[in-house]
């Protein structure tokens, strides 16, 4: 039995605005790609939408029966209707997101299928640095964030294994530090530290001045470099003692040693398979537009850099290349950290292409480029 709740009429006022936007959708809309917005009668803008064909999604909103139906909640707080042509699904894509940051529309922070069901590393600031696993990227637009990873159960222990290894802390972001390098204390240090991970060294200790700010921040260091995969320290130190403990016959310890290894090897390869996925988004992109407005997207590192009209004749061609060279040449460091407000443009062109396998196997490579700079 359907457990579809019944249409429950709509007040004659909310029916007649209903009414008047399918009549300007009807009348005006075209099935190009483009994207809209819904604005209520005091003029809020409470969605943002995109579509590739647009006369076609904007009709399917009046067709929603059910009260529950997204398009019927949203249509029904709307008391107009405005949209803008794209040249192309794909440049829809992109406008939406930046809609959506824009203007925040509160039914799509409602009803978003955003970053939220991602983990993510983030790195707190302040003297004494951690890492923090957050679902989404949050609204800290200054945070450095690492990712986007999937399974926050398993980085929080791969993370638990990497502290242990490096003596980093791992509680409150807002636990008083006291560094052994502090001039003053305007507090005096306490003797205890507030959990016992210094007492079993697995702690420095920088809350109960056991330790300086930069033998912590070096080890701090140490960790994103592992995350970098530039330094194999953490592993290397547990390696040897699951050696030794072997020499020493103490097979147990060994055997859980080489499982904290391996949860440090699984996310060291999470960063590997994460580095592959945003140094593969590299590119220019050149998509085919309606009414022939092609567009050129100079793509790096998963965030669109430049968008031009594609070229449509060799002059056009050697200005695609000196603003791709251009884009391509200067070295970025290769960190995996992406700022919070780049993240949807991650999220957003590796699903497109991972969705549309053909249209990445058609993209141009910087090396393209770098050979077009030279001609
Ligand atoms: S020993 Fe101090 S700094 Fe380290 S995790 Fe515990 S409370 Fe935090």
């Amino acid at each position: 039995m359907s457990r579809r709740r019944k249409r429950r009429p709509a007040t004659p006022e909310v029916e007649a605005r209903v009414q008047q936007m399918r009549e300007v959708v009807r009348a005006g809309a075209l099935d190009r790609p483009g994207v809209y917005r819904m604005i209520s009668p005091d003029g809020e803008i409470v969605y943002v939408g995109k579509a590739k064909k647009l006369r076609t999604r904007l009709m399917s909103y009046f067709r929603a029966e059910y009260p529950a139906e997204k398009g019927a909640r949203i249509v029904r707080e709307a008391g107009e209707i405005a949209w803008d042509y794209q040249p192309s699904e794909f440049a829809a894509l992109l406008e939406e997101l930046r809609l959506i940051k824009r203007w925040r529309p509160r039914l799509n922070v409602m009803m978003k299928r955003d970053a939220r069901h991602y983990a993510f590393i983030r790195i707190t600031r302040g003297p004494a640095p951690k890492f923090q696993v957050v679902r989404g990227a949050g609204n800290d637009d200054h945070g450095t964030y690492f990712g986007p990873f999937h399974g926050a159960h398993q980085l929080e222990d791969a993370l638990r294994e990497l502290n242990d290894a490096l003596g980093l802390r791992d509680c409150r972001a807002d636990q008083r530090m006291h560094f052994a390098d502090q001039v003053e204390f305007p507090v005096a240090p306490p003797r205890t530290p507030g959990c016992i991970r210094h007492e079993i060294g697995r702690c420095l200790g920088p809350c109960v001045a056991a330790t300086t700010v930069a033998e912590y921040r070096s080890r701090f260091d140490v960790a994103r470099q592992f995350l970098d995969g530039a330094d194999d320290a953490p592993v290397a130190l547990l390696r040897s003692a699951m050696e030794a403990s072997s020499d020493a016959l103490d097979f147990e310890r060994a055997a859980s040693l080489r499982d904290k290894i391996l949860r440090l090897e699984s996310l060291q390869d999470q960063f590997a398979r994460l580095r592959f996925a945003v140094e593969s988004l590299s590119f220019v992109y050149r998509v085919a537009g309606w009414g022939d407005d092609d567009r050129a997207y100079i793509i790096r590192r998963g965030r669109v850099r430049a968008e031009l009209p594609a070229p449509k004749d060799a002059a056009g061609e050697r200005a695609l290349a000196a603003r791709a060279a251009e884009i391509f040449a200067p070295r970025e460091k290769a960190a995996l950290t992406v700022p919070a407000h780049e993240i949807d443009e991650l999220l957003l062109l590796s699903s497109w292409f991972r969705k549309f396998p053909d249209e990445l196997a058609r993209a141009e490579g910087p090396s393209a480029f770098a050979l077009d700079k030279s001609a």
